[in-house]
């Protein structure tokens, strides 16, 4: 078969990889565009798989980044349920797993990440959950229900967000994870601690301050054994234990990696003709003076899109501040730079761990702020971060209301 040739090629049909075909359409008309996914769907929005699906607010079919008709329009052609094996950057050709290959002008490596497995025995048996795509959404929602009970390994956001999602659809969960109290990466202890309280109220089951160190199969359903002599028999075991970049193509092209896919300014690995966005690119965040990488939503749109442009030749430099989101029962937030609890903390509230505004500050300077039932401020937000002023926490005390 003739090898196909292509302006671009996109590798992963995510929301990096779809908003790239926007950016390359806004410089660029007609040239030839190919986005290969080993997902059978057209790309989705994840975030309402532990979210809106489960309360009802949106249907599967609302969740599509675009219908097949923006594809057509824009004449990309979408290459499903493929999985590229390997690229060879001095030919600029990739070859997927069935051995067809293809030639691309410029490239976006837009591969995500794929969940962290659990080395532990039965950590590998079908039906343990590693909870990210679209299927796993329908495999679990055929489950759950009134009377069904699921293990959630995991208190970062998609461990917390699917037990209360779960626990909202009358499913009996139980919460395993290492630390003590939930999203303790982020949220400062005393936050941390009334969230927690506040998973407790709802009835999950939770066993903070342990681990899952083996998984088995009683008949229809699972035992979990934990590392504190646990033993906790559920119908689901659900893990989220957090993603490693997808690099293995990154480095078939021997471009830099290395907690990510190291990319420069303008989104380029270290093959011009190579670029990097969402999950995977280790990118510089000029506001925080750093380079590192962002798994969030925003990010991936906000990045998917600027290296479409600068593929399609515009050589213009990321410079916006992504920020995220999270809805933990009726505790909702927007963040946005570096929120790290390790950072200086302080925290202004209206109403104590529910309401206000988390300011994350290194050296007497505001590098993240999280605002807590307080909507529409990020760009306030933004601005304190980009200006980089010191400050002493407690003046910032009524600074975003
Ligand atoms: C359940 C869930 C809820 C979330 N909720 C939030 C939220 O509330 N707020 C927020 O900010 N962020 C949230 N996120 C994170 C956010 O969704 C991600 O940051 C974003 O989806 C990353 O997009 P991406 O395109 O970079 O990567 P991915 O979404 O990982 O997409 C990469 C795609 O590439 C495919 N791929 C990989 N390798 C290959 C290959 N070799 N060949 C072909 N295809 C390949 C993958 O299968 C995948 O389809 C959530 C994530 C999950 C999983």
């Amino acid at each position: 078969m003739a090898m196909q040739d292509f302006a671009y090629v996109i590798v992963g049909g995510g929301l990096a990889g779809s908003s790239a075909i926007e950016g390359i359409r806004e410089i660029d008309k007609s040239g030839t565009i190919l986005l290969i996914s080993d997902e059978k769907h057209l790309p989705y929005h994840r975030p309402p798989l532990t979210k809106k699906l489960w309360l009802g607010k949106k249907k599967v079919e609302d969740i599509f980044f675009k219908d097949q008709k923006f594809y057509d329009d824009n004449g990309a052609t979408l290459m499903l349920a493929t999985r590229v094996a390997a690229i060879d950057a001095a030919s600029k050709t990739l070859s997927d797993e069935t051995g067809r290959t293809f030639r691309f002008g410029k490239l976006l490596l837009a591969t995500g990440g794929r969940p962290r497995r659990l080395t532990i025995p039965g950590g590998d048996l079908p039906g343990v959950c590693y909870y990210r795509y679209l299927d796993d959404y329908l495999a679990t929602k055929a489950q759950a229900g009134e009377g069904k009970s699921a293990v959630v390994i995991g208190g970062g956001f998609i461990g917390s967000e699917i037990a209360a999602a779960l626990n909202v659809n009358h499913v009996a969960v139980s919460m395993i994870f290492p630390a003590a109290t939930l999203c303790n990466h982020v949220f400062p202890a005393d936050l941390g601690a009334a969230i927690h309280e506040r998973y407790r109220q709802h009835g999950v089951n939770m066993l903070p301050g342990d681990r899952a160190m083996a998984i088995s199969r009683t008949g229809k359903g699972w035992l979990t054994r934990t590392q504190n002599g646990r033993e906790v028999e559920s119908d689901m075991v659900i893990v989220g234990v957090g993603i490693e970049p997808s690099m293995g193509l990154a480095k078939s092209a021997g471009v830099h990696t290395g907690s990510g896919i190291v990319v420069n300014a303008y989104l380029q690995s270290s093959h011009p003709d190579i670029f990097a966005a969402g999950d995977n690119a280790f990118f510089p965040y000029q506001a925080l003076g750093m380079s590192m990488r962002v798994e969030h939503w925003d990010n991936a749109l906000s990045q998917g899109k600027k290296a479409g442009r600068n593929m399609a030749g515009a050589r213009e430099p990321f410079m916006y501040m992504p920020y995220f989101y999270s809805d933990l029962f009726e505790f909702g937030y927007e963040a946005v730079g570096d929120v790290d609890s390790r950072l200086e903390t302080f925290a202004d509230w209206e109403k104590e761990n529910d309401t206000g505004v988390v300011y994350y500050l290194r050296n007497g300077v505001v590098r993240g702020a999280m605002m807590c039932n307080v909507w529409k401020k990020l760009d306030t937000a933004r601005e304190m971060i980009r200006k980089a002023h010191r400050v002493a926490a407690r003046e910032l005390a009524g600074a975003i209301r």
